[in-house]
């Protein structure tokens, strides 16, 4: 009996898994390289509904409530910490942005302070240097443990009787009489009768042999993880302009990146030049950065559309396909949400949330805007 295959095993892909097998419905996950093998591995770990596009941002406060019960729900632990999230300003350009940033998410309902000066922003996060001269701080949001998050999906959808195979990378998604019928992978072929494609950066690939259009554009992140540190910073902070962003880990190491560059080759590990820079820009604003020794680097890779929204989504032309990609930048956070709403798609619910401004077919029409900074800030 075919059933439901899910191309990737992100936290978007493992979170679909998840609910998917709750309801009892017969679930394949397969991933090319494992389990957040790509940006659900490789993330920040940014849980924030600040700084969001209007249309995210129902789906993130969705999210941030869903996140804090998370641990208990999938039976491991996820490292989720609500500390808050500071989005700081260095100049007073980006003054003016943060405090337009907070008075349009104010009106929007979300529980943002303007901090407006220095002390302020130091009276809540005493280790940011003289610099910031101004910051927003959403006490809601936090941050979370990305590769323990993806693997604590992955694995309540295996108990819950999902077939997870790693290392079995989807070919071809075959089609009959405007009908998914199959995955065709490096490890033979599954029937299907509804398929998620969730793969990320890779997700554009599968959809053009359908007739399907989705533009991303591929940005290259560098990473820097210190050596634990004792506790100095609750937060996850951005900047305005979003050029870096970090925080501080459960065990006290640093994990800070910058904001991501055009791809133009992919390497495992960032330049000694990008992790120079990333350093200077983070301890700009957070001195102990420049005075910890770098334990780990790493890259990771952005899928980011015209519009900087996610594609979440049932293209009309072929039924039985569900496409959820595109997260530009900020869909660690949304994945909880994501996962629920790749399943009320695939068994063809009326999505929770409103997904009209998710769909493929902006992108055909031309009607997406400029592209939005995404990256966690
Ligand atoms: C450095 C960095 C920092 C970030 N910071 C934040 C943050 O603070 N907060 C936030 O919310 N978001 C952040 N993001 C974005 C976030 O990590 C991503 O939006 C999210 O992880 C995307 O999850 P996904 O499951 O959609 O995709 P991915 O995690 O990329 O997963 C896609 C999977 O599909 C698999 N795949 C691809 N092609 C195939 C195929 N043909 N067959 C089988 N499998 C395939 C891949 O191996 C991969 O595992 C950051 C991203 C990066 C790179």
């Amino acid at each position: 009996m075919s059933g439901i295959v899910i191309i990737g095993g992100g936290i978007t892909g493992t979170a679909a898994a998840e609910a998917l097998s709750r309801e009892g419905h017969a679930v394949t996950l397969i991933d090319k390289q494992g389990i957040a093998a790509m940006a659900s591995g490789r993330t920040l770990g940014g849980v924030r509904q600040s700084g969001r596009h209007p249309a995210e941002l129902p789906l993130a406060k969705a999210a941030v409530a869903r996140w804090a019960g998370l641990s208990d729900a999938l039976g491991a632990d996820v490292g989720y910490r609500r500390g808050g999230n500071l989005r700081l300003a260095r100049t007073p350009a980006e003054v003016d942005v943060i405090r337009a940033l907070v008075t349009s998410q104010q009106a929007q309902g979300l529980d943002l302070a303007f901090l407006p000066d220095n002390d302020a922003v130091r009276a809540v996060a005493p280790a940011l240097s003289p610099h910031v001269l101004a910051a927003s701080l959403c006490p809601t949001d936090g941050h979370a443990d990305p590769r323990k998050a993806t693997r604590a999906f992955a694995d309540a959808a295996r108990r819950q009787g999902a077939d997870i195979r790693e290392g079995v990378a989807a070919t071809a998604i075959h089609v009959a009489n405007d009908r998914v019928v199959a995955v065709a992978t490096t490890a033979g072929t599954i029937p299907a009768e509804r398929v998620i494609v969730a793969a990320g950066v890779d997700t554009p690939a599968l959809l053009a042999p359908l007739g399907l259009h989705l533009p991303l554009s591929i940005r290259i992140v560098s990473v820097v993880q210190t050596e634990p540190l004792a506790p100095a910073l609750a937060q996850v902070f951005g900047v305005a302009n979003a050029d870096c962003a970090g925080r501080q880990e459960i065990d006290g190491r640093l994990r800070f990146t910058d904001g991501g560059a055009p791809l133009r080759t992919w390497s495992d590990t960032p330049s000694h030049d990008a992790v120079r820079d990333v350093i200077a820009l983070v301890s700009h604003v957070l001195p102990i950065a420049g005075r910890v020794s770098v334990s780990r680097t790493w890259t990771g890779l952005v899928d980011q559309t015209p519009d900087g929204l996610p594609v979440i989504d049932t293209p009309g032309t072929v039924a039985g396909l569900v496409v959820a990609a595109g997260f530009s930048g900020h869909g660690f956070c949304l994945g909880p949400i994501s996962g629920l709403l790749c399943a009320d798609l695939a068994l063809g619910r009326t999505p929770r949330h409103d997904l009209a401004a998710f769909r493929l077919a902006r992108f055909a029409l031309g009607a997406a805007g400029a592209t939005t900074p995404g990256l966690h800030g």
